[in-house]
């Protein structure tokens, strides 16, 4: 019975929400266990939940936002002792609940439309989240203090010396935990508003034995400055927190998103036990934009690898055709260039072929040109079986391939291609019509360009062409 119960209220999302609430207030004695001032936190803790659930929950999430915001605001008046009825703390409570989820709520909406109109671009995403996490981390300081004030939670005097203090506060819990949080809520909700897919395929799989030892190495680095910041108490040495950055960066660029945002939360909760244990809060400032600075570095370093993927897919187009597969020409003729170097460099010789299909023309016609299309991508085929790897084909235009053959004398590019001939007779179209090919051949000469040298290969087609097709000429 109490099973069924269970049941029910975890798929009504009453049980998430409890959970919800119960998260949110533990976060939130997390972070009064690091004050180091009246009302200044070296962090927030409950705004990067606040603002995950908001991102891939979505509105359901309100309610309970809510109610641990007005209980923590009987905590606060509790903590500091002040004098406020039940109904005053409940409508403060009420005031201070709005406030931060209105901010988060613009936050995440903003996040959302920006990731839905880029594609769900991860270093876009990225952008957008660090810098909606400096604006809306001010909106909701001076809303939240706006609500203190006016419940008489704050005394009005005191909320200029402390909102740079309450504002990079929620940054940086911002920062730092809000994507922890979220990858998390979006592997355990069933319908998450937010999603960025297109990054599974990018994960590199390790075993956890590697990160562990990583994040070991991390949390040993931190923990041996702050302890050497505890006892010979000076500036320079909590400063050596900020090569916190190096371990993590290595930690980031091997393994996976997920254990680099894991990774940033675990630490950023170790340097706030650290500071309370240690009784470093003088230094809270310096420990706060450590981890703020070390995780947007980390978040950049995520983004690197999709950005270098980028690159290689545009670079991908322009140096292939898109059809064949084969190399572009441009490819070929930088290819080309290189080559001459190196032959001009080692004395070594390299020779060039033309392969062009013979009454293309005619296939077009005759079976359409979805099947000249078909013919032009396995004569791609075969003669790549031919080449050998350090070959270049390329599409150098219409039915005409070119082929680069380095470390290959004129005699050996002719058994080359007369392996070609074969292998094009064999190809089918429409199953049953075949098809031949002429090829020119030429072999480079000291004094050559690129020009020259492809213009005697093509000097070598044309007389095969002119010879009756289907033929081999070699540029005499
Ligand atoms: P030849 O034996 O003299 O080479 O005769 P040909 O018909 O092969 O020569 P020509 O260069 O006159 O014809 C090439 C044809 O290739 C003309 C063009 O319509 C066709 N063509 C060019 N690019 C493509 C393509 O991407 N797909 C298809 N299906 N046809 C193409
Ligand atoms: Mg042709």
């Amino acid at each position: 019975m109490s099973h069924v119960l269970i049941q029910r209220l975890w798929s009504n999302g009453w049980l998430q929400g409890l959970l919800l609430i119960v998260a949110w207030l533990l976060l939130w004695c997390v972070g009064m266990l690091a004050e180091y001032a009246y009302h200044a936190s070296v962090w927030f803790p409950p705004s990067g939940l606040t603002f995950a659930a908001l991102l891939v929950v979505g509105f359901r999430s309100i309610p309970f936002l809510f109610v641990a915001a007005v209980i923590s605001t009987f905590f606060t008046v509790a903590l500091y002792d002040i004098d406020s009825s039940a109904l005053d703390t409940l409508y403060a409570g009420a005031k201070f609940a709005i406030a931060h989820i209105v901010a988060y709520g613009i936050g995440a909406s903003v996040l959302k439309y920006i990731a839905d109109h880029e594609e769900h671009r991860l270093p876009i995403i990225i952008i957008g989240f660090l810098i909606i996490a400096a604006a809306i981390s001010l909106l909701a300081t001076a809303l939240v203090l706006i609500a203190l004030v006016t419940s008489e939670l704050m005394p009005s005097s005191e909320a200029p010396d402390i909102w740079l203090a309450f504002w990079v506060g929620d940054m940086v819990a911002l920062i730092v935990l809000a994507p922890l949080f979220a990858s998390i809520l979006l592997n355990s909700y069933p319908k998450p508003e937010f999603h960025i897919t297109p990054l599974w395929f990018l994960e590199k799989q390790r075993s956890i034995r590697s990160f562990l030892y990583k994040l070991a190495i991390n949390i040993a680095f931190i923990t041996i400055v702050m302890l050497m910041t505890a006892r010979i108490d000076t500036l320079e040495s909590a400063f050596l927190a900020f090569f916190l950055v190096i371990p993590q960066m290595w930690l980031t660029f091997s393994e996976s998103t997920f254990r680099t945002v894991a990774s940033l939360a675990i630490l950023s909760f170790l340097v706030v036990f650290w500071i309370y244990t240690l009784g470093l809060q003088e230094y809270a400032f310096i420990y706060q934009f450590a981890i703020a600075i070390i995780a947007t570095t980390a978040y950049f370093g995520v983004a690197i690898p999709l950005l270098v993927m980028d690159n290689e897919n545009l670079r991908q187009r322009v140096m292939s055709d898109s059809l064949t597969r084969a190399a572009s020409r441009d490819f070929l003729i930088q290819q080309v260039e290189l080559e001459i170097q190196r032959c001009l460099r080692g004395h070594r010789v390299m020779s060039l072929l033309v392969i062009d299909i013979d009454r293309f023309k005619d296939i077009n016609d005759n079976f359409g040109h979805a099947a000249g299309d078909q013919a032009l991508m396995q004569l791609s085929e075969v003669v790549k079986q031919v080449l050998r790897g350090t070959d270049v084909l390329a599409r150098f235009g219409g039915d005409e391939f070119v082929a680069l053959l380095p470390d290959t004398t004129q005699s050996q590019a002719y058994r080359i291609a007369e392996r070609i001939q074969v292998k094009v007779k064999e190809i089918r179209i429409n199953g049953e019509h075949s098809i031949t090919a002429s090829i020119g051949i030429a072999e480079f000469k000291p004094d050559d360009v690129f020009s020259s040298f492809f213009s005697r290969a093509d000097q070598a087609l044309y007389w095969a062409k002119d010879a009756g097709r289907d033929r081999i000429r070699a540029y005499e």
